[in-house]
């Protein structure tokens, strides 16, 4: 033994051979590697000491075999962070027998016989955070961001002929912030479900045209450029269907109440978040068809509904022809918690399903029943659900 004392250390990260910096790498933690390089460079200013860093692999049975090595190279020090409680605890006392003096960081092991434990206390942490001292801590984030010009974005659009030229438009905006799962792969989702439908089903009354816009959040802005290039659009246009934002997780109140009753728990609800309805023309028998939306599909829409068409339908304005949708902006809306889990397949189904039904039954229609406005005389199509 050349070193007066040596010190054992199992750390997790994948170290580097003959035991040497560990580079930051995308997989490890880097605050392990940390560990790594602060105690390397502490062990090099004490020629005395002799470090021995063993890793831990990520696993549990490796770090057990690596300690036991040490305790049997009868190292004057061990120091280990370990990858879980239980698992290590037998190693460890076994070190504390043998006279080791164990310096536990970060996670503990279910023994109080090591000499130190380095880590942070969750129970100081979170009397803290009720004393309001938390409130005071000031943290700062650096974030660094970066601004790209000279994109593109395009428009993917699908036809399936109908008997008639005529068209029907089924709008979907592809692009999203963050993972975007309801703004707008939702829409997106329910628009190819609809375009393998229809492809399947007998020859459509009119053309069914689906498209996927693409730049809904950037300068693009797919249905402004695809009527500016397509201004043929502007003849035989009969209706808009736009699908945004079409099943979102609902957020409801929870059960709790807050402790100086100022407000109360939030939960996510299992089911999706009632939708507003617009309808441009504010025509009786596309109202009619959207009271099946809930009745007959289980799809949460307004018990009221509008001429308002917020979203991607703006750029189809200047076609100056009848358009609708459903949409809802919930809780995570144009932020990171717009994921996948935060859209309910049911939801999608249920919109899918429905929105199949309202395409067939526009499909079918007089025009003239699209077209008319507020206030025309119009008979209900039957009550029952198909
Ligand atoms: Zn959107």
């Amino acid at each position: 033994m050349s070193a007066e004392h040596e010190i054992g250390f199992e750390n997790m990260p994948p170290n580097a051979a003959g035991g040497g910096v560990v580079e930051d790498k995308d997989d490890i933690e880097p605050w392990r590697a940390q560990f790594n390089k602060d105690i390397i460079a502490e062990a090099a200013k004490h020629p005395e000491i002799e470090l021995i860093i063993t890793d831990g692999e990520d696993k549990t049975e490796k770090q057990v075999a690596d300690v036991e090595n040490l305790i049997r190279q009868e190292v004057d020090a061990l120091l280990i962070s370990p990858k879980e409680s239980a698992g290590l605890t037998g190693v460890v006392t076994q070190a504390i027998d043998a006279k080791i003096p164990v310096f536990v960081l970060d996670r503990n092991v279910e023994t109080d016989k090591y000499a130190q434990f380095i880590g942070g206390d969750n129970t100081v942490i979170g009397k803290a955070a009720s004393a309001g001292l938390l409130d005071k801590l000031k943290i700062t984030l650096a974030l660094t961001s970066e601004t790209q010009g000279g994109l593109t974005s395009a428009n993917g659009v699908a036809t399936i002929p109908g008997r008639s030229a005529k068209r029907i438009i089924v709008n979907a905006h592809a692009d999203g912030f963050f993972q975007g799962g309801d703004d707008n792969a939702s829409g997106l989702a329910v628009l190819v479900g609809l375009a393998r439908y229809f492809a399947k089903q007998p020859q459509p009354a009119h053309t069914l045209m689906f498209v996927a816009s693409g730049g809904h959040h950037g300068p693009g802005n797919g249905p402004t450029s695809l009527v500016a290039a397509h201004p043929e659009l502007k003849d035989g246009t009969v209706l808009i269907l736009n699908l945004e934002h079409v099943a979102y997780a609902d957020i409801v109140r929870g059960k709790v109440r807050a402790p100086d009753n100022i407000g109360m728990t939030w939960e996510t609800s299992v089911t999706e978040a009632a939708k507003a309805v617009g309808v441009t023309n504010e025509s009786p028998f596309l109202f009619d068809l959207w009271k099946r939306a809930s009745r007959c599909y289980g799809v949460a829409t307004y018990q009221s509904a509008g001429t308002t068409v917020s979203g991607d339908l703006g750029g189809y304005r200047p076609l100056n022809v009848p358009m609708t949708q459903m949409i809802q902006s919930g809780t995570f809306y144009h932020a990171s918690g717009d994921v996948l889990e935060a859209v309910p397949a049911e939801g999608l189904e249920r919109a899918a399903r429905f929105h199949a039904f309202f395409l067939e039954q526009a499909d079918q229609a007089p025009e003239s029943l699209i077209a008319a406005g507020k206030g025309t005389p119009y008979q209900p199509i039957a009550k029952a659900c198909p």
